[in-house]
């Protein structure tokens, strides 16, 4: 697994099963945070590097969607470690199988019914800040996918709203991605943060994406 530092709180772990696959770990003031969690083999050195990294216990899962690529070290993980795991409301139902995601035949439970519990939100419908990350719905590759913006550092971590070619951003994997319309439509969330750097769950990082965004929203890229 290859690990990075993005940012002065996060860092990236990366594996590869036939596309390279990333997951996050972000340092808060009291422990560290997960978003998503890969496949199950990443389990065991998604703990050590926590450990090696010596900023404190995991706190909490935080996932940006319910595909099985982003939720298969939770099960490994809460066995040594006992963190809520959080998804947006509108994901849960397909990620526990008791909806087919949309264009699915058959329902595919990714997580354990009961265990996500739903991202807070405002009563302005905003999602509320956890730790340091703001949750924003996004939906389109999956109904309740989400992306996590670090504010302090200027990183959006963005699951698969995108993939990304040679720091450009890339419409997500079009077998996975239910609406690919409503998806790019979602992706006006960086123009409006204009993240300094963009992370993908299955590309490169993104540096500055706001300089690109009208060409992918005007469906060039
Ligand atoms: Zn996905
Ligand atoms: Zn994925």
């Amino acid at each position: 697994m290859k690990v990075k530092q993005l940012s002065k709180h996060i860092w990236s772990l990366k594996t590869w099963l036939i596309i390279p696959i990333h997951v996050w770990v972000v340092v808060e003031e009291d422990g560290v945070v997960l978003v998503d969690t890969g496949i199950g083999l990443m389990t065991k050195g998604i703990l050590a590097f926590i450990d090696k990294l010596e900023a404190g216990p995991l706190k909490a899962i935080m996932l940006t969607h319910g595909h099985s690529d982003h939720t298969g070290a939770i099960k490994g993980i809460l066995k040594q470690r006992s963190v809520p795991v959080y998804a947006h409301r509108i994901e849960i139902p397909y990620a526990e199988g008791k909806l087919p995601y949309p264009g699915r035949k058959k329902a595919q439970p990714s997580i354990e019914p009961g265990l996500a519990k739903p991202l807070q939100e405002e009563a302005s419908g905003e999602l509320a800040l956890i730790g340091s990350l703001k949750p924003y719905l996004t939906p389109g590759h999956s109904p309740g996918h989400v992306v996590y913006y670090h504010e302090q550092d200027q990183v959006m971590l963005a699951g698969d709203l995108f993939t990304s070619k040679k720091g450009q951003l890339r419409k997500p994997m079009k077998m996975f991605t239910h609406d690919m319309k409503e998806a790019v439509a979602s992706s006006v969330i960086v123009r409006k943060l204009q993240p300094k750097r963009l992370e993908i769950c299955h590309g490169d990082s993104v540096l500055l994406p706001g300089q690109q965004i009208d060409a992918y929203l005007a469906g060039q890229y």
